[in-house]
């Protein structure tokens, strides 16, 4: 199938018209026709070649809406005209205990990502969602509630999973104290799903710049990391936090805020941080936890809670050729919490 999209060609980030074939359907295939594509930060790390050499040319992408167009012979949970998602992984070996317990994302084998990854059976680098058209076994495509509101939805299959999955995983109830380090595209999911699971929410923040922003998402507000006095007040007064941080920094100062038994997870910065005190650890039990986005059986999960609680990602929506500018306001940080690619701007020729 002959399909269009942006594609960076090397490590400078900047992505230009790209014409290309998605394979041929086979039996277990469902060929998606993209409606709306969220711009992650991993986009911009992965082009840009951050976390190791890329194969160029590689268009991005991993939070995929869209409509069923085709299906392979042997598909029995699509049809034609099904609103469908796709998120970070489009193949794991499916075999593995955890793929048994539905965390592909642990794949023993390892995982395929949904661009920049040989796929299991041709080897070809999987191409993203910034395109017209992706085809995908129906085991990694998504159902959407029938009441989501497409144009807001991408998001939630990356900052969307990456923040509940840990939320989940760590019991977050009503009355949890949760906080969450950084209000931008996975902080701010972190706060609506913290909320509306009942908890305490709170954003730590180097500034009370955004707290309006924190209260209108139904935090309580913010913490300043920079008001030492506030801190300290801080102590031992949350069950979790989500550190969606994505470069490197100084976790101690948040270990602190912990209660005993508490975690804080990184679920933003992928490399090294400064070197973290045990002190708070060895002395409250605490732990530093990393977190991966999560399965597609909990992916299916978050798409229905967000449709039953009606949370939504903030969504800047942009035209296709927009694309270099966003990805430089992101590397700027100036920018609204998602930005969403429209993608019926891109022509299909
Ligand atoms: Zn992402
Ligand atoms: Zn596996």
């Amino acid at each position: 199938m002959k399909t269009v999209g942006y594609a960076a060609h090397n490590s400078d980030a900047h992505m230009v018209p790209y014409h290309f074939e998605r394979r041929d359907l086979r039996a277990n295939d469902v060929a998606i026709e993209i409606l709306y594509s969220g711009v992650c930060h991993s986009d911009l790390h992965t082009v840009n070649g951050d976390w190791g050499p890329q194969s160029y040319p590689l268009v991005p992408g991993h939070e995929i809406v869209g409509v069923v167009q085709s299906i392979g012979t042997d598909v029995t949970k699509y049809k034609i005209g099904d609103k469908v998602a796709v998120g970070c992984m489009v193949d794991s070996c499916q075999a593995c205990d955890q793929c048994d317990k539905g965390e592909e994302q642990y794949c023993r084998n390892g995982l395929t990502m949904t661009y920049g990854s040989p796929d299991r059976i041709s080897g070809d680098i999987t191409q993203g969602g910034y395109s017209k058209h992706i085809v995908v076994r129906e085991e990694f495509v998504l159902s959407l509630p029938e009441n989501m509101d497409l144009s807001k939805s991408a998001p939630i299959l990356c900052a969307g999973i990456t923040t509940y999955s840990p939320l989940r995983t760590w019991g977050v109830k009503a009355g949890s104290r949760v906080g969450v380090i950084g209000l931008g595209g996975l902080g701010h999911m972190a706060v609506k799903l913290a909320v509306a699971m009942g908890a305490e929410v709170t954003v730590l923040s180097r500034s009370k710049k955004k707290e309006q922003d924190a209260k209108a998402m139904g935090a309580l507000g913010i913490l300043a990391s920079s008001d030492e006095e506030a801190m300290q007040a801080a102590a031992n007064s949350f069950d979790l936090i989500i550190d969606t941080v994505p470069a490197k920094h100084d976790v101690t100062p948040y270990t602190q805020l912990l209660d005993i038994d508490g975690t804080l997870v990184i679920v933003g910065q992928v490399g090294p941080l400064e070197e973290p005190m045990t002190i708070p650890l060895i002395t409250g039990r605490r732990r530093i936890a990393g977190s991966l986005i999560g399965g597609i059986e909990e992916t299916q999960e978050v798409l229905e809670f967000c449709a039953k609680h009606n949370v939504y990602p903030e969504c800047e929506m942009i035209n296709v050729d927009q694309i270099n500018d966003a990805f430089e306001r992101m590397a700027k940080g100036d920018m609204a919490h998602r930005i969403v690619i429209d993608m019926a701007s891109l022509a299909a020729e």
